[in-house]
């Protein structure tokens, strides 16, 4: 009897009521989380699937990297901050592919879940050119663990430096080499400098942290070549000034002795970070649809995917092109804007021929160099130094989610600001990679195999930096 009306019951709340649209959000990021947030009160189903627990503000990755915030300050539960949302459910879970055709998002593990409306918003990976195995010698920075391991091999390099009798050996752990003239590259060029010249500087006893030098190695003819070479410049000198040297040449070879550059040069080196280029993710490949040289999905003005107008890619993973050639740049700005765009399309369940074209509205870009060094261009306007700074951290702030990472952020910052003194300088196993270990009583390291390190996907320097 119980049985039977369950299943009557059913079968009459089908008829009677139809289901509402399914849509599945895949990624929790600056995309996918603003797209959910604006279909709270669309007359939908959503369902966003993320393979981490937390949204994660990655323009503050490198903070984390060089020890000036923690990692929660930096990253809010997707959970958490959907959870006023009733009409939204959050799953942790890898989705490993996507049957277009089918309307399937398959789950790592064999579950799968159907859908009216897809969202893919994986964001992009490292990209080491086809080097794989430089990733070994040189970390980049997209997620925490990565931000960790950064942290753990620059932190390992001071101590062991103050630990050696070997003149040689002592040099090259107090040489820092970071490849890419991104704003990534820049921003940890510029947090190394600072962390050994103004932070470390009384803490050694057999060291000078001061004389550690940092190298930014850029493929091309300058430094953050996004912005106008005026900026650029100055970016340069604003480096010169924490001493950071620029070095131009193409990276030929990576080993754990240091990187070779041009075939000619070598630069010896136990410290090499990697923020030179990104590319579409595995999922993206598994589609089966057209990308672009950099692995991106190429979708329509509306961000659909070709053929299939309930099915959209969005921010870092796609390349929509506003102009013929000119794809939109991986920024946050472009994946909320296009998370904001793609929910508005789903709420009023406009057909492929009422959607007007996605128009990015540029705000202004940025890149920060270290305490009180920025540069910034919005409209006409560049800004750099100081002003350039001050915009950047009220950007930052203004655009950090969650009212208590705000607060914890900008009181660490005043902190860290006035004192010089970074609370985060922890030596933690976590991640894997080369640790500093204590074994009967004699400091040794450990490098664990490459396949201990955790992250499926490393991405790095996304190409500009912009506010919005
Ligand atoms: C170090 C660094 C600094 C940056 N600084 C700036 C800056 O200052 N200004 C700026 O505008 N931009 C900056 N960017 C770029 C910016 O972070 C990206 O453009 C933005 O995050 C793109 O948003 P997204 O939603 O496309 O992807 P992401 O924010 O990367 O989110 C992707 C999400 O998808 C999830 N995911 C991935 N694969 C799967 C899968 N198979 N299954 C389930 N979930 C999956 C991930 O866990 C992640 O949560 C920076 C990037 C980096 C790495």
């Amino acid at each position: 009897m119980g049985d039977k009306s369950k299943g009557q019951s059913a079968v009459v709340k089908s008829a009677s009521i139809p289901a509402r649209p399914r849509v599945v959000i895949v990624g929790g990021g600056f995309g996918g989380l603003l797209c959910a947030q604006g279909l709270a009160d669309a007359d939908v189903d959503v369902t966003v699937v993320d393979r981490t627990n937390h949204h994660l503000f990655q323009p503050l990755l490198y903070q984390v990297a060089m020890a000036g915030l923690s990692p929660a300050e930096i990253a809010a539960p997707i959970r958490g901050v959907l959870s006023a949302q009733e009409n939204t459910r959050v799953l942790l879970a890898e989705v490993s592919g996507v049957d277009l055709d089918g309307r399937r998002v398959r789950l790592e593990g064999g579950d799968a879940l159907e859908y009216d409306w897809l969202v893919l918003a994986v964001g992009a990976k490292t990209s080491y050119f086809g080097h794989e195995e430089w990733e070994a010698h040189a970390p980049g920075l997209k997620t925490i663990d990565d931000a960790l391991e950064i942290r753990r091999r620059v932190l390992v390099a001071f101590e062991r430096a103050e630990m050696t009798t070997d003149d040689a050996e002592r040099e090259r752990l107090l040489t820092f080499v970071v490849i890419g003239g991104g704003p990534t590259g820049v921003e940890l060029a510029g947090a190394i400098a600072e962390l050994a010249h103004n932070v470390l500087d009384h803490d050694f006893r057999t060291i000078d942290p001061e004389k550690a030098r940092v190298v930014l190695v850029e493929a091309g003819p300058r430094i953050l070549a996004a912005f106008p070479e005026e900026l650029s410049e100055s970016a340069k000198e604003q480096l010169a000034e924490l001493g950071v040297e620029v070095e131009t040449g193409r990276v030929t070879t990576i080993d754990e002795g240091g990187v070779e550059l041009d075939g000619t040069r070598r630069v010896a080196a136990r410290t090499v970070l990697w923020g030179a280029g990104v590319r579409g993710t595995r999922l993206a490949e598994t589609l089966g649809v057209p990308l672009d040289r950099m692995g991106r999905v190429i979708v329509e003005r509306d961000a659909s995917i070709p053929g299939h107008p309930e099915a959209f890619a969005i921010g870092d993973m796609a390349h929509l092109e506003e102009a013929p050639g000119k794809p939109l740049p991986g920024l946050c700005p472009v994946a909320m804007q296009q998370g904001r765009y793609v929910a508005e399309v789903i709420a009023r369940a406009k057909a492929k021929g009422d959607r007007e074209p996605f128009a990015y509205v540029d705000k202004g870009t940025m890149a920060t160099i270290g305490r009180s060094r920025a540069i910034a261009m919005t409209g006409r306007m560049r800004l750099r130094g100081f002003l350039a700074w001050l915009a950047w951290l009220f950007v930052h702030l203004l655009f950090l989610i969650g009212f208590r990472n705000r607060f914890v952020v900008l009181f660490t910052w005043a902190w860290s600001y006035f004192s010089y003194k970074r609370g985060a300088r922890l030596i933690t196993e976590r991640g894997g990679g080369e640790s500093f270990t204590r074994s009967s009583g004699v400091p040794s390291l450990r490098r664990p195999e490459p396949a201990a390190r955790g992250g499926v996907e490393r991405a790095s320097t996304p190409d500009p930096v912009a506010v919005s």
